[in-house]
């Protein structure tokens, strides 16, 4: 039999890490299997679900490669399916209409609480006679549909993950499979659906491993055979708290907004609660696609670290093409503002001016962790005037090294503008001067770059060119000057 998964996100909200996850182990198990992966959209809660939730979850998940082979299957648009299982549990006793209101209810729960007993709804709809029903019917109450769960029951999931499970139906009630406005519940339609499209294996967050028993009591009563679950290991903050909005990015497009590579979050992610044979950390998509399977898979919880995401993330940006990290970081340059006025379209049309943007891509490719800092890190390259800054400045006010700039413009200014030249004439020139090569370099590359670290300053010096060198050095000079001696 081939395998079938499904990855089944609720458009409630944007597409959270832990499910970018979940949505990567059944994607990979699909491929490994060579079965097919299913997208399905459970969107029954209608106050809940919405529109753009939808779009961000469809264009997150194909920014991260993970296709889905059939769907999305949009459960709102199933509902005669679903009421058409209904009735069959309707007529068959297995399920009956509950008129008990939000307030009825609320004071059985009061009650239950006061005499210390399980929170179960008491099955008083149960048998209510047709009468009892046309009254409460005449009140206009809506009625919802509860299933009859059995006494004594006992239901074991088979998890391909945690092994066998036990559980008794009597920790359970006859709970709601529709709702007052005709749309099942989950529980309800997850199973109905999970059966309908012949899903082989339920791979999904361990926070649903409590509605398991009770979607095996649904395929119990139509008598299905259940699929092979695994329930994935919730994932942990370093400080092994759940990992929460206020300690960072937990949704997949802030990952994508600050610059990490779709490989290198798959590559991360199936880290988080599954290991290869060989504890290897980067691999292709093809390698993990070869190694994936449910036996790699681990209970304990996953740590989320982020400095190991930034390191991977940092490891496949250094392996990208220079056109490609052009390509990818031309929003980031445009989002800090560099492509403004046309700035980066004349870049990109002059032979010349690419050029030097992919030296300056080969000069940061292996320094930038996220590419959202790449716009931030060369910021002195796309714009023309750089801020400096007195207080920086001052630190090279009474050093040797300024008193002889005028003289080394002069140096550079018929020098061959490449790293190995320039570097040679600036050791050259010290020397003959008895200073150290730090008295120029520090204060050149804040003049330069208006930072004081920055990748070699001779590489620096090379992709600016010699017009902008020069003209900064001028600057720099002029307004130390300036700050020696004001007006
Ligand atoms: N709609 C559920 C969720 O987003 C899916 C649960 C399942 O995979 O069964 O968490």
């Amino acid at each position: 039999m081939s395998v079938r998964v499904r990855f089944a996100p609720s458009p409630t909200g944007r597409l959270h890490i832990g499910s970018a996850r979940t949505a990567l182990y059944n994607w990979l198990f699909a491929k490994h299997e060579k079965g097919t992966f299913i997208l399905r959209i459970e969107d029954t809660d209608r106050e809940r679900s919405k529109k753009e939730y939808l779009q961000t979850i469809l264009s997150d998940l194909t920014w991260l490669g993970l296709t889905w082979d059939e769907g999305p299957y949009c459960q709102s648009e199933r509902l005669s399916f679903y009421q058409e299982l209904a009735q069959q549990l309707l007529n068959k006793g297995n399920a009956y209409y509950c008129y008990c209101t939000p307030s009825e209810l609320a004071l059985k729960k009061e009650k239950a609480v006061l005499e210390k007993k399980p929170l179960r709804y008491d099955g008083s709809c149960r048998k209510l006679t047709s009468t009892q029903r046309s009254i409460y019917e005449s009140e206009g109450r809506k009625p919802v549909l509860r299933l009859v769960c059995p006494e004594n029951v006992h239901l074991t999931v088979h998890d391909a993950i945690r092994g066998e499970i036990n559980f008794s139906t009597e920790v359970l009630d006859d709970f709601i499979i529709v709702k007052s406005d005709g749309f099942p519940v989950y529980n309800f339609a997850c199973a109905a659906d999970d059966h309908d499209l012949g899903i082989t294996h339920v791979l999904r967050g361990e926070e649903h491993l409590s509605n398991t028993p009770r979607q095996l009591l649904i395929y119990r009563v139509f008598g299905w055979v259940p699929p092979i679950f695994g329930h994935l290991s919730i994932i942990l903050d370093e400080n092994r708290k759940k990992l929460s909005k206020r300690e960072g990015s937990t949704f997949l497009d802030e990952f994508r907004e600050s610059g990490f590579l779709p490989e290198a979050l798959l590559n991360f992610l199936v880290l988080l609660g599954w290991a290869s044979d060989e504890n290897k950390e980067k691999m292709s998509l093809s390698e993990i696609v070869q190694k994936f399977t449910l036996n790699g898979v681990t209970k304990s919880p996953a740590i989320f670290d982020f400095k190991k995401l930034e390191w991977m993330n940092s490891q496949y940006i250094r392996e990208l093409p220079v056109e490609n990290f052009i390509k990818l970081a031309i929003p980031f340059l445009e989002k800090a503002g560099w492509a403004a006025d046309g700035a980066l379209k004349t870049i990109l049309l002059s032979e010349d001016k690419k050029e030097r943007l992919r030296s300056l891509v080969m000069l940061y490719r292996e320094r930038v962790k996220r590419l959202n800092e790449f716009p931030v890190l060369t910021r002195y390259y796309f714009l023309e005037d750089i801020p400096l800054e007195f207080s920086t400045l001052k630190k090279w006010a009474d050093s040797k090294g300024i008193l002889f700039f005028e003289e080394f413009l002069k140096k550079i200014q018929d020098a061959f503008f490449t790293p190995e030249v320039l570097e040679r004439t600036l050791r050259d020139f010290v020397d003959s001067k008895g200073l150290k090569a730090g008295d120029l370099i520090h204060p050149l590359r804040y003049f330069l770059t208006g930072q004081e670290v920055s990748p070699g300053v001779f590489e620096v010096m090379a992709v600016l060119g010699k017009e902008r060198t020069l003209t900064r050095i001028q600057k720099g000079v002029l307004t130390l000057n300036q700050l020696k001696n004001p007006a």
